[in-house]
This record gives structure tokens, C-alpha cells and sequence, in this order.
């Protein structure tokens, strides 16, 4: 029997390694058709923007919005629709329940506003007077002891707008999609300075943390458009001064006024709550594989569900979750009985550090401090992700391995027609995709037409008409049918060789 064994096993071994094979050109029609004739892209984009709202991590908003995709995902039947836990999450809870910022002297006018996520409240509605911290050096500190109590503060202006002739909204055209399809190695090493602490920077929040403005107002986000941020919070931590961001042009008006001598006043009435939820989650819901063999094997697509908090994360994420839960709807309505499992994962605290894709890893793939694998790794056949906005998919990135080419080339065929054309070498960063493909694992993200996404996100700019409905109908079509040929295949794209001990070093 061995000898019989050994090398059917080798065979199989050769098969998975290289004999992709193409799906019926049926199955890709019917794909197609339900994508396009039968879309549930308008439904589910609205669902995810407008009515579930912003989805900050752990906050109460994001916890509604679990909830309610749960319930969504039930009502396509997909199977087992859950919360999985993904890590611990230090910073808990925090919601926006009131914000209202405005000028009051010279002359009044109010403004677009966006608290900073964590920071605190301002003792129900207050006024005062401005002040410019005018920081630059350690040295300047002392000038402010004892001045800011009672006052609100206005940082120095950090960006300036800058007067730009490209256009709104770009598509990539030929020559910029062949151009990525050439391998740019070797690349200059990206020197990584890291976070590094700014002691000017920490010595204005001790500043502000002993003398207790009124608020704390920064500029950030152009175009009258505030856009989002944060400050450091950990659960437990006194509550921080209400700190809020406007956009350059108000801010820097309201700067100017006080450097030019004009007495600048404000009103504000700032409710933020906090939340002891100190965990972050994955929403995952699947269609069950059926080959006794390579059931427990998955075929993975995903998006991050957390948003910043201004506008809705559209762009940013819900683009993402409303093509892979479409493009889920189009293979169960379809009825298809996937050989491999084909789930959807939509990961909590992208924004914070990719932090659910991370804990699924952790959790599922390889334990980083046993340096070990887990069982879910030899059964990880295929990740895509999407999560640069709400433009087309063009082609795909293959992160460097060689060994996907094929797969792709194969897969893509009936996807040329609608613009899946470019097979990119390269790698793309910044996403959920590389908590895997760090590990070696077969874990791509999308070439997308960036349209108009680094002009709107991370801004309450982000909402409902951010998104191109047609744009998320072709990417739907193209998520569903490579998970459909990623789970029917009788091969597997390789993990690169040498990993995930090459990339967990
Ligand atoms: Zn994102």
C-alpha cells in the first residue's frame, strides 16, 4: 500500500502545484448576469452607508453596525454569520453624541467640525477666547504656563492648501497599467523611520493635559472639509480635553486674525461618550465547501468594516464590504456547491493597525511567538482584498509571487471584457492583505482606478456619493468568479517558498 501511496500523494502534490484549470464559460456568464442584471449593489450601498452610519472601531456605532450586517449576510443566506474575536482593544469605546463650532468674534460663523476620535467633551456649550500655541522649539513652552486654562486653543497650522491643475478623478489608462506589469525590483530600501516620539509635540500635550483649555482646535483636511483623526487614549485614562479639527482654511482664517492682532472668539458644545468595549472584532459568514477533501479548505475575500469617523466610509471601507458581500450574494444565488469553502471576513480596526486581519492570523494561521503554524495555514488557499476605494478593479498585484501568474492568467480570461487586463509583479501596501501575505500566503489585493479616493477619504467628505455603483457591480462579478475558480480548482496558488519563516523573522 505504501508503495502504491507514496507517489499518488507526490502526484496530487505536482497537481496542486501547477494545473489551474479554467471554469466553464457558463458559469462565468451566469456570474455576469446576476452582477449586472440583477445587482444588489444600490441596495446594499446604501444599507451600508447610510444606514449604518460611521463605524468607528469598538464604538457603540460600530458595534450597531455588526449587528446589522450580521443580520444582512442571514438574510442572503450565507452560513453562520458570527463575531469571531479577533485581539483586545485597549483604547474602548468612543462615540460622537454632539458637536457644535463656531466664531463668535470678530464676527460669527459657524463651521464644519470633526472632534478628534478618543478626545473629550467641553463642559456643555463654552465660549473664549483663542489663543495660538505658537510652538516650534522646547524653549517655547514656558511662555504658556498659566495662560491656557479658560481659553481655547488653536495649534499652529500644519498644512497649507496648495493650488493643483491635476484632475479630480483619475482612471489608469493603458500606458500606466502596462507600465505596472514590469517588475521594478531591485527597489531602493524604503528606510522606515518609524513613529517615532516628537518631544516638542509631547510637551504641548502635557501642556494642554496640566492647564485644561476649553478645547483644542487643529487644522486638518482641506476644501472646508474636516478630516478625521485621533489622539492617544487608553481605557481608564482621565478623560482628554475636547479637541476638535476644521479644516485649513478655517483654522488658518482664525490663526491669521489673532497673529494680525484681531481678538478671536469661539462657542462650542462638544458631547463625545466613552464605552468600556476593549475588543475588536471580524464579522465572517461563509458558503460551506462540499468536497470531502477540501472542505476545510478556504477561499477567503474580505474588506475592513471600521470607518473613521467623519462622513460614512464609504470609499473607505464600505466600497470594499458591499463588492465582497455582492459578490457572496451573486455565488449562493447562483446556488453553487463550492468545492473549497469560500468565506467572507469583514475585518474590525483596519484603520487602527489592521488589527482584525492580524487576530485572524494570530488566531488561525501562525502563532507569531511559538513561531508555529496553525492548522487554518496549510488550509489558506486564497485571500482578496479590496480597500482602495470605490474604483474598478483593473487587474491584480501578485505581491512578488511568481508562482500566481498562472492562476491568474488562467481565472482572468472571461474577465478581460470587463477590464480585468493587468497581472502586476508588484506588491501594494497598506491593507488587510498583507497581515497574510507577510506570512508567504497567497493574499492579493487589487489594481483599482483610484478615481477620486485620496481627495475624499479619512474625510466627512466619504459618504453615499463617493461611491461609482457601476464600478462595485464589474469588481462584485470579478471577486465572485476568481473565489468561485479559487475554490472549484483542482491546484492551489503555492506559498512562497521558504515562508512563513521568512517573513515572520
Ligand atoms: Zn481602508
Amino acid at each position: 500500500m505504501k508503495r502504491v501511496l507514496i507517489p499518488l500523494v507526490s502526484l496530487a502534490f505536482a497537481i496542486n502545484a501547477g494545473a489551474q484549470t479554467a471554469q466553464s464559460d457558463a458559469m462565468a456568464f451566469k456570474v455576469k448576469d446576476q452582477a449586472f442584471n440583477h445587482s444588489q449593489v444600490e441596495a446594499l450601498s446604501e444599507y451600508l452607508t447610510d444606514l449604518l452610519g460611521p463605524r468607528l472601531e469598538a464604538s457603540k456605532l460600530k458595534l450597531r453596525a455588526e449587528e446589522m450586517v450580521m443580520q444582512k449576510l442571514d438574510s442572503l443566506g450565507l452560513s453562520n454569520p458570527r463575531r469571531e474575536f479577533a485581539m483586545d482593544f485597549n483604547r474602548g469605546g468612543w462615540d460622537n453624541e454632539r458637536t457644535y463650532v463656531a466664531m463668535t468674534a470678530p464676527y460669527y460663523c459657524n463651521f464644519a467640525a470633526t472632534p478628534k476620535a478618543w478626545s473629550g467633551s467641553t463642559a456643555g456649550p463654552v465660549s473664549g477666547e483663542c489663543i495660538v500655541l505658537d510652538v516650534t522649539e522646547l524653549s517655547d513652552i514656558p511662555k504658556y504656563s498659566g495662560k491656557l486654562a479658560g481659553k481655547i486653543v488653536l495649534m499652529p497650522e500644519g498644512k497649507k492648501h496648495e493650488l493643483s491643475f491635476e484632475p479630480l478623478a483619475h482612471r489608469y489608462t493603458d500606458e500606466e497599467l502596462k507600465a505596472m506589469t514590469t517588475d521594478k525590483r531591485p527597489l531602493p530600501k524604503r528606510s522606515w523611520r518609524g513613529w517615532g516620539a516628537n518631544p516638542v509635540r509631547q510637551a504641548m500635550d502635557s501642556l494642554i493635559k496640566a492647564e485644561k483649555p476649553l478645547a483644542v482646535i487643529s487644522g486638518d483636511g482641506a476644501y472646508n472639509i474636516p478630516e478625521s483623526r485621533s489622539v492617544r487614549y487608553n481605557s481608564g485614562d482621565p478623560e482628554p480635553v475636547a479637541e476638535i479639527v476644521l479644516p485649513i482654511e478655517d483654522h488658518g482664517r482664525m490663526v491669521r486674525l489673532l497673529r494680525g492682532g484681531n481678538k478671536v472668539e469661539m462657542e462650542l458644545d462638544v458631547r463625545n461618550s466613552f464605552t468600556p468595549n476593549k475588543v475588536i472584532n471580524n464579522i465572517i459568514a461563509e458558503i460551506p465547501g462540499t468536497d470531502p477533501k477540501l472542505k476545510n479548505e478556504v477561499v477567503l475575500l474580505g474588506a475592513h468594516l471600521d470607518s473613521w469617523q467623519g462622513g460614512t466610509g464609504a470609499a473607505d471601507n464600505a466600497s470594499g464590504c458591499i463588492t465582497m458581500i455582492e459578490a457572496m450574494r451573486i455565488l449562493k444565488e447562483l446556488g453553487i456547491k463550492p468545492r473549497r469553502t469560500i468565506r467572507l471576513a469583514l475585518w474590525g480596526g483596519e484603520e487602527l493597525g489592521l488589527c482584525g486581519s492580524r487576530g485572524y492570523a494570530t488566531n488561525n494561521l501562525y502563532d507569531g511567538e511559538k513561531k508555529k503554524k496553525l492548522p487554518g495555514f496549510d488550509d489558506f488557499a486564497l485571500y482578496l482584498n479590496m480597500d482602495n476605494g470605490t474604483g474598478r478593479f483593473r487587474g491584480i498585484y501578485l505581491e512578488e509571487n511568481d508562482m500566481a501568474r498562472p492562476f491568474f492568467e488562467t481565472w482572468g480570461k472571461p474577465l478581460e471584457t470587463i477590464g480585468f487586463t493587468t497581472i502586476s509583479p508588484e506588491s501594494s501596501g497598506g491593507t488587510d492583505h498583507q497581515s497574510f501575505s507577510y506570512l508567504g500566503l497567497p493574499s492579493y489585493q487589487f489594481i483599482q482606478d483610484m478615481l477620486e479616493y485620496f481627495r475624499t477619504y479619512h474625510t466627512s467628505m466619504d459618504t453615499y456619493e463617493r461611491l461609482e455603483l457601476d464600478d462595485l457591480k464589474v469588481n462584485a462579478a470579478i471577486a465572485a468568479w476568481l473565489a468561485y475558480c479559487a475554490a472549484m480548482d483542482d491546484a492551489r496558488i503555492p506559498v512562497k517558498p521558504g515562508y512563513p519563516e521568512a517573513g515572520a523573522r
